[in-house]
């Protein structure tokens, strides 16, 4: 079932792509935009949110991107295709270019960006090659190699035959924590946070408690005041910090310095340098988070030259502190935040979680230091779960046992090479798997925004497709604007 190329490697005739979130689907996109033999596309998708994902398919406009318009293309090769599309929405026509590029825009209006280039690409495609997809609305559970090749097994018993198969499942669920097992029927008990829950508020003057205080805990606290619920609000992590806004960063060229490689320094001497430049940007009173900004552009490289205990030692110990300077959110988001908290609806503790326990129509979180919360409904917002031999996706599960895939180093996700097929337990580079987006974080570190995936969709397509990569796009300049 496979031709020969100009490229004397063999290019598949049939590719199955497992997840329809932005990975799968613009890896899809990609491959029928580049595609030059005819092609047989298999996309499967557990739940309907089909090219929107977790994050783009909400139904809530008050969650907006955390990331400006402008950085927000689905190509790596056209800029601004993103703010072109949102042109062609009537309700934008009023904000000037300048405003819009840093317009943080509801994501379900990012939703339908990608919903509408599925349609155009993989539904009516104009592109002179015969490209066909198939969709399939189910769950992938494994994938047998029976030599050649590879046979997708669905949850319903179906199975699609595929030359080669692209693993884009995505984020998990959180993590359960000890106690949550025993609560999963308990209806003040949200284990997954990415599900409706607004249908369970407790009547006003009632307590939600929220388990983290990451981007999740963001949306439920913004959703909880555009609904007008009244009620108190905990939100609990190790730190207790709040996701930084946003800002106006001021032109610094110094960092990083000229003539320095970032990648070669190892972790010690990095953070010794950032922590210099961290200084001299306070001295001049300006936000230390613009030295995290102008890593950005060396972060995946840097992360490959540290060593595996550099790597475990940045996980451990300044992991944290990063993710709230890096994962920054909208101003306006940002301000609603500080309002709950100036008004004492929103309280923040930091603390451990023990356990929690079932307490008659309440949830108890038992903390650190003998504190315990009730609660009349309590969210698990506590992140994607980042152990991945512990992941709850059958398929992942099998997928190990068998050997056709591995954890990398840090097990974090799969281990990969670098045209994004995967590396087997015996250490050999899979011909048929391939892998993108959040799987791909013990390997690369920053894999979880679109400025990322956007690259490794494009790169996946190339590399499915045996052509060579394109030279990566050159980002315009950001520093003197809001941060990505
Ligand atoms: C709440 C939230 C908000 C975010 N906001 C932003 C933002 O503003 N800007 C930004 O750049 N990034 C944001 N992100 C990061 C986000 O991870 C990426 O932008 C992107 O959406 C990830 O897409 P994905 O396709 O890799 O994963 P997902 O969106 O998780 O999609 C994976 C899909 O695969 C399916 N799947 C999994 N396993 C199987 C299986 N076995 N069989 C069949 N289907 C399966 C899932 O059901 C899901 O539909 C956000 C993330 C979250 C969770």
């Amino acid at each position: 079932m496979r031709k020969e190329t100009n490229m004397t490697t063999l290019q598949p005739e049939r590719i199955v792509i497992i997840g329809g979130g932005f990975s799968g689907v613009m890896t899809a996109v990609n491959l029928a935009r580049l595609a030059r033999q005819p092609l047989e596309l298999t996309l499967i998708n557990q739940g309907p949110s089909l090219a929107r994902g977790v994050a783009y398919g909400t139904r809530r406009r008050e969650h907006l991107l955390n990331v400006a318009a402008r950085n927000m293309s689905a190509f790596p090769d056209q800029a601004d295709h993103f703010l072109q599309w949102l042109r062609t929405r009537s309700e934008y026509d009023p904000v000037p270019d300048h405003e819009l590029r840093e317009r943080f825009i509801p994501r379900m209006i990012y939703g339908d960006y990608l919903r509408g280039l599925q349609q155009q690409h993989l539904l009516s495609p104009l592109e002179s090659v015969s490209v066909r997809t198939t969709f399939i609305e189910g769950e992938a559970v494994d994938v047998q190699l029976p030599g050649a090749g590879a046979v997708v097994l669905l949850a319903d018993g179906g199975r699609v035959a595929a030359d080669c198969v692209v693993l884009a499942t995505g984020n998990e669920p959180p993590s359960g924590l000890p106690g949550s097992a025993e609560l999963r029927e308990h209806p003040a008990w949200i284990g997954n946070p990415w599900q409706p829950w607004e249908s369970r508020l407790p009547a006003e003057g009632g307590t939600i408690l929220l388990l983290g205080t990451g981007l999740t805990t963001v949306d439920v606290v913004i959703t909880l005041r555009t609904l007008g619920w009244q009620g108190v609000i905990h939100a609990v992590s190790r730190n207790g910090w709040l996701p930084h806004s946003h800002f106006r960063g001021i032109e610094y060229p110094d960092f990083p310095p000229v003539g320095v490689d970032l990648a070669e320094l190892g972790l010690k001497q990095l953070l010794a340098l950032m922590e210099q430049h961290c200084a001299r940007l306070r001295a001049l009173g300006a936000d230390p988070a613009i030295i995290v900004d102008k890593l950005r552009p060396h972060t995946q490289r840097i992360w490959q030259g540290f060593t595996r205990e550099e790597r475990l030692e940045f996980a451990r110990h300044h992991a944290a502190r990063w993710n709230v300077l890096r994962h920054r959110i909208a101003p306006e988001i940002h301000a609603q935040l500080v309002t709950a908290q100036l008004t004492g609806q929103l309280q923040i503790h930091a603390a451990s979680i023990e356990c929690v326990r079932a307490d008659d129509r309440q949830v108890r979180v038992h903390l650190s230091g003998g504190k315990t919360l009730a609660g009349d409904l309590v969210i698990n917002a506590t992140g994607p779960n980042t152990k991945f031999t512990r992941t709850g996706s059958g398929l992942l599960q099998n997928l190990l046992r068998a050997g056709s895939i591995a954890p990398d180093d840090l097990d974090m996700g799969v281990r990969v090479a670098a045209d994004h097929a995967v590396i087997n337990r015996a250490g050999q580079r899979s011909e048929v798997i391939f892998a993108l987006g959040p799987l791909l974080r013990g390997t690369l570190w920053e894999t979880i925004a679109v400025p990322e995936l956007r690259g490794q969709a494009r790169r996946t397509a190339e590399a499915l497709l045996r052509q060579p990569a394109a030279p990566a796009a050159t980002q315009p300049p950001v520093m003197m604007e809001y941060m990505i």
